[in-house]
């Protein structure tokens, strides 16, 4: 008996349907943009899909065939919205290039991504004038900004002026039907740990991500919310929101190239946003800010912290001090990137309120749609017990299968078969409890390797930040003849505090076991960041991996 088929619609998921659904229910809804012309643009969700169609016919009249990417090199704004369905809408690859990476690094990603046409906002020319002879693929050089402000001279040769390139199309266009598995976007990881990857997102992929991430167990994004995305659109596409947003029909504030505390925390209360999304060190400055003026929210109710570990001392000083609830996330480039968030269940309201707050201090548990486990060295499943640390491993319908040119179940193309199945290896080390909620405890490259035991540098660094004179601190092993590695603390002090070295290593006491507090400390003026804003240890290790410590 062959299966019985259902009798529903078949209707391909399509990136293009997101904002036509917020153009047709939510057409009045605002899109609110700090431009880099310095004004602050206001438009609206018809507006963009008329705009984002007119993207799409200007491709086709430049010669973009489907399946080109087109790269952008552009901050959170409209421009970069209607270039996101313009582009993908139309069956193009929208690839969104992070312009804080190295210039030989972006070249190199540019090239290996093949990008036809490059999008730009007038921050990045000189940037792209200085890679133009270094990236032959490129055929179209897109200035996203108005005639008024085109330069009177560039060495790029024929520099178009987006404003006027929407302007000579109609708009008469219709979004096209295709095959929900194309691929839509390309995003590379960001080279924390070795050469960039591509990962392609499809147009499934995307839909699908977006449909798990409005639901309440993960961002609870709604039609009330005002949402502010401070995660770059140019890395793993602000962590989905442009396309979260229009689904529900959510006002949308893009704070463009200001992302100081000041400039944020303005933003908010003058827009009323009621949601944001962001890494850590994006919040140690708007709360520095805050703290000094003694400002407060008015309209913010919600934040997602995730891309590195959230310290608890900022997690209570957002909750106490501020009022927000944070909602701790896990993600990556190849989860596209939600994972996991920390929210409680209906059993844990009995439990009392540290005990919540250690959950919520985890990275969470998955929303339908991404699994994991974790595994010891031969693949082999470990216990949900809370303790027990492994590998972690991720699948799902939004997780990567393959990299860009990587050739499926080629060597280059990871991933690991446990029970038939197959899984992505993340590269994190984490503890899964009983109840499903992970705990990252490392990066496998940044755990610190002790006399052949593990110490946790997330761990180490959550004390040290707990500390009041401490601003920001990295943990990472720092070579020892005995122990083959130990911990260092290197700390950022907050303004006026100068604690000793010993002060803060006795701050550990009773906090970890003895053998795990830091050798030392070293005090610098400020950490190395990736061009995501996470601590850049690889760096901090090539410079004191060989540091002298006491009694050695
Ligand atoms: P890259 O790998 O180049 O840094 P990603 O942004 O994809 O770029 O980084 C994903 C990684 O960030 C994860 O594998 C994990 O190590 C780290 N990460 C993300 N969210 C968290 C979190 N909430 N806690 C700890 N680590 C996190």
């Amino acid at each position: 008996m062959p299966i019985l088929s259902g009798q529903m619609m078949q209707m391909p998921l399509s990136i293009s349907s997101l904002l036509r659904h917020a153009a047709r229910h939510a057409g009045d809804v605002e899109v609110v943009s700090r431009r880099v012309e310095g004004d602050l643009h206001r438009t609206t969700y018809v507006e963009v899909e008329r705009r984002a169609r007119q993207v799409a016919q200007a491709l086709a009249r430049l010669g973009c065939a489907l399946g080109e990417r087109v790269g952008t090199l552009a901050w959170n704004g409209h421009r970069h919205l209607e270039l996101f369905y313009g582009i993908s809408g139309s069956g193009r690859v929208c690839h969104t290039i992070n312009p804080r990476l190295h210039a030989e690094q972006i070249a190199w990603i540019i090239n290996h991504a093949q990008d036809r046409v490059l999008c730009f906002d007038l921050t990045f020319l000189p940037l792209v004038e200085q890679l133009a002879p270094q990236i032959p693929s490129v055929a179209h050089w897109v200035l996203m900004t108005d005639r008024g402000h085109m330069p009177a001279s560039s060495s790029l040769e024929s520099l178009l002026c987006y404003e006027e390139l929407l302007a000579a199309e109609d708009g008469h266009w219709a979004w096209p039907e295709f095959d929900e598995n194309t691929a839509s976007g390309l995003c590379y990881t960001s080279g924390t740990t070795g050469m960039p990857k591509g990962v392609l997102y499809s147009h499934r992929s995307t839909v699908l991500h977006a449909l798990g991430q409005v639901s309440v167990d993960a961002m609870g994004i709604g039609s009330r919310d005002v949402v502010l995305p401070v995660t770059p659109m140019f890395h793993v596409n602000a962590w989905g929101v442009p396309f979260a947003a229009p689904m529900v029909g959510a006002k949308l504030v893009f704070p463009g190239p200001r992302l100081d505390g000041a400039s944020l925390h303005e933003l908010m209360e003058s827009e009323r946003v009621t949601f944001t999304a962001g890494v850590p060190t994006v919040w140690l400055g708007l709360i520095t800010h805050m703290k000094k003026l003694g400002l407060s929210f008015s309209t913010l109710r919600r934040t997602v912290i995730g891309g590195a570990a959230c310290p608890p001392a900022m997690m209570r000083t957002l909750e106490d001090d501020f009022g927000l609830e944070v909602i701790h996330a896990w993600g990556m480039t190849e989860t596209s990137p939600l994972g996991t968030l920390a929210h409680l269940k209906a059993k844990h309201a009995s439990l009392d309120a540290e005990a919540r707050r250690l959950l919520q201090q985890k990275q969470g548990k998955v929303i339908y749609g991404v699994d994991l486990t974790i595994v010891d060295a031969n693949d082999q499943p470990l216990p949900w017990d809370g303790r027990t640390a492994g590998q972690l491993l991720v699948r799902g319908h939004w997780v990567v299968d393959r990299y860009l040119g990587a050739a499926k179940n080629g060597s280059d193309s990871p991933h690991v078969d446990v029970a038939g199945e197959r899984w992505f290896p993340t590269g994190d080390v984490a503890t899964i409890d009983a109840d499903g909620y992970m705990q990252i405890t490392d990066r496998s490259k940044d755990v610190i390797k002790s006399g052949g035991e593990w110490i946790s540098s997330i761990v180490l660094e959550n004390i040290a930040m707990a500390h009041p004179a401490v601003h920001e601190a990295a943990a990472i092993a720092c070579h020892h003849p005995k122990w083959d590695e130990r911990p260092l603390l290197i700390v950022v002090c907050k303004p006026g505090a100068e604690p000793s070295a010993q002060e803060l290593l006795r701050f550990f006491d009773g906090k970890v076991a003895a053998w795990q507090v830091p050798d030392d400390v070293v005090f610098v003026d400020e950490l190395p960041h990736t061009a995501t804003g996470k601590l850049l240890k690889m760096a901090l290790r090539d410079t004191y991996r060989d540091h002298r410590l006491p009694g050695v």
